[in-house]
């Protein structure tokens, strides 16, 4: 009925091949060939390809129009072209196809099309694992191993842009530094596995403190958390502080270690500024650390704020 399938031996090579080649006739919108492939593929018979409408019926709902849509387009302007999609199986399941199509066109005229129907389920699949992994990984590089909540990374990089959002609409952004009283000697008394403990702990604790979506609260590094407040004054910001020490001394993990008031506790450095333009977000880190070492020397378990 075509050229393609006029000659034994390409009949022979298109039906050996695992590309599914196909003819269609552009005039009538009529499959004039379709390899015999296509069955152990997709389940259809070589047979019910009859017409464009088959193969429009068999794409995936959600790809349909805009594949349709683009390969008409395509055929028209006689640009060769290729699409991906989601191929309707006889059971009811779905094959990742790729089409690739070459136009053929007679004065000016889009007549017959010739593609190739490939299976890129597997390539697909793969494709989907890496992009899962790829966020895993993205998971991971913002999130501190021990405690499971944001890391410095995360942190830094949210500081940079926040930082830059209150100074563009001059609004206040607060930082509070918590860091565990006397962790040296919780880790020398009670040992490295215990002291880890703690500090997942304490992280937990901390890091229900705020409910805020735009609050960031993260492991800035060893025995020392930060929480980030983007448009937080600083009453508010106070308030924060007090909730985290509250929240650690409430959980009463013992601290029997010589010379220790006997339970775990924190100090709390607490800075609130209005970025001028000019400035870098470091500033607001020392003044938040500065009120943190007042903290420590007022006796510490103690909540300092500038
Ligand atoms: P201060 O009250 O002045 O804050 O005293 P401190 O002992 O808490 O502070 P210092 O900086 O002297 O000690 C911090 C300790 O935190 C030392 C280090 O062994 C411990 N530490 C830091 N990171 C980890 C960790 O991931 N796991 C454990 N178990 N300990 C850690
Ligand atoms: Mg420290
Ligand atoms: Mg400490």
């Amino acid at each position: 009925m075509s050229d393609i399938e006029g000659s034994d031996v390409y009949k022979t090579l298109l039906e050996s091949t695992k590309a599914i080649p196909w003819q269609m006739d552009w005039i009538t919108k009529e499959f004039t060939y379709i390899g015999p492939q296509i069955e152990a593929l997709l389940g259809w018979s070589q047979a019910s390809w009859k017409t464009a409408q088959d193969w429009i019926d068999r794409i995936h709902p959600e790809f349909r129009e805009r594949v349709v849509g683009y390969c008409i387009t395509q055929s028209e302007h006689g640009v060769d072209h290729e699409a991906d999609y989601p191929a309707l199986k006889a059971d009811g399941s779905y094959a990742w196809i790729r089409d690739v199509v070459h136009v053929i066109r007679e004065d000016g005229v889009t007549v017959k099309l010739i593609g190739f129907m490939f299976d890129i389920s597997e390539r697909k699949k793969m494709e989907d694992e890496l992009v899962h992994v790829n966020k895993e990984l993205e998971r991971y590089s913002f999130q501190d191993g021990l405690t499971g909540v944001a890391n410095r990374r995360l942190f830094d990089r949210t500081l940079e842009s926040e930082w830059g959002r209150a100074q563009r609409n001059r609004q206040p952004l607060s930082l509070v530094v918590v860091d565990i009283d006397y962790f040296k000697q919780y880790n020398d008394f009670y040992g490295h596995i215990q002291g880890d403990d703690c500090l997942i702990q304490v992280s937990q604790a901390l890091n229900e403190v705020s409910s805020r979506a735009t609050d960031l609260f993260a492991r800035y590094g060893g025995e020392e958390f930060v929480l980030l407040l983007p448009e937080t004054s600083k009453e508010a910001a106070l308030e924060m502080a007090e909730k985290c020490r509250r929240a650690v001394q409430t959980l009463k993990i013992p601290h029997k270690a010589p010379g220790i008031a006997g339970i775990v506790t924190v100090s709390v450095g607490v800075s609130t500024v209005i970025p001028a333009a000019d400035t870098k977000p470091t500033s607001l880190i020392s003044a938040a650390d500065k009120m943190l070492y007042q903290a420590k020397g007022n006796g510490r378990n103690y909540v300092a704020q500038c």
